[in-house]
């Protein structure tokens, strides 16, 4: 969400403008929304540590030194509660601190919520495998660790690109097998575990390709990206 995208605007005009470009980061003050099931773990994902996101705050493109938590967005983008034929909010009544706040013409009271602590997966999980299996899969997929590696991929050349292979087959196996094994729903697992590293690779400016037998090939994106 970008607040002040319209300094000559006074108030809201419901145009649905931001919410068809973006969803909202979580605050603490959300969790009350999950505790009263407006919002389902599975709607919402999480970014970690070091990804790389777009902030509308700055204007630029940052690594985040914070994990966040974020509602879905539609394939096509927007919030998953943009309800596109009638332009409204489907959770208007309940919906997340930064919505509330969000005037695009005043930066104001946005930044002061934007400023209060922001909910994280801990706030949410209290399984100790759970928990565990998260704390696993950072220290294996941790996004300082694969930067390290992209660093090192001229150097060490196919040795370095085979670990960041190994990571990332760790990462895209975790995810079923933690879903079949404590019967959690499939859609929850990027909550758990962030965005899949096959999809967030392209950071590092890499992409993954499948060969013919379902296996993983990584390249550069200049050479097989778009
Ligand atoms: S706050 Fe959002 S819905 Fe309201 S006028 Fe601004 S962009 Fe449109
Ligand atoms: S939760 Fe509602 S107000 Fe917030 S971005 Fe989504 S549709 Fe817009």
């Amino acid at each position: 969400m970008n607040p002040q995208s319209h300094t000559n605007r006074t108030h809201c005009i419901r145009c649905g403008e931001c919410c068809m470009k973006s969803s909202p980061t979580l605050q603490i003050s959300d969790l009350q929304l999950l505790e009263n099931g407006t919002l389902r773990k599975e709607q919402l994902y999480t970014i970690r540590a070091g990804e790389l996101i777009a902030d509308n705050i700055r204007d630029e493109l940052r690594l985040t030194d914070e994990e966040l938590m974020k509602l879905r967005e539609k394939p096509a983008g927007g919030c998953i509660f943009h309800d596109a034929d009638g332009n409204a909010c489907t959770i208007y009544e309940n919906r997340p601190a930064q919505c509330a706040a969000f005037a695009c013409w005043d930066a104001g009271e946005f930044m002061r919520v934007y400023d209060t602590p922001k909910l994280i997966r801990r706030d949410l999980v209290e399984d100790g495998v759970l928990l565990g299996l998260m704390e696993k899969h950072e220290e294996r997929c941790g996004y300082n660790i694969l930067e390290a590696i992209v660093k090192d991929v001229q150097a060490r050349g196919e040795q370095a690109l085979g670990e960041i292979l190994e990571i990332m087959k760790f990462d895209y196996r975790l995810r079923p097998f933690v879903a079949e094994k404590l019967s959690i729903p499939s859609a929850e697992m990027d909550f758990l575990f962030g965005r899949p590293v096959v999809d967030t690779i392209t950071m590092f400016g890499l992409k993954v390709v499948r060969d013919a037998d379902g296996g993983f090939l990584l390249t550069t994106l200049e050479n097989g990206g778009s």
